[in-house]
């Protein structure tokens, strides 16, 4: 989801995981070791794609 809108992923702090857009100018930390994404999680993950317009023309 987050990669095909040209998020990138990387190492967060402890269980966390980082994804930043190619401007770095949104991220959005998302807790690692979970089968499934929460709902709470899924909401600021679709929240930081629709603010972002870094990459779009
Ligand atoms: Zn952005």
């Amino acid at each position: 989801m987050l990669k095909s809108e040209g998020f990138t992923t990387r190492p967060g702090k402890g269980s966390h995981e980082m994804f930043a857009c190619p401007s770095g100018a949104h991220k959005v930390s998302v807790p690692t070791g979970h089968k499934t994404i929460s709902p709470a999680v899924h909401a600021m993950v679709v929240k930081a794609i629709a603010v972002c317009d870094c990459g779009k023309d």
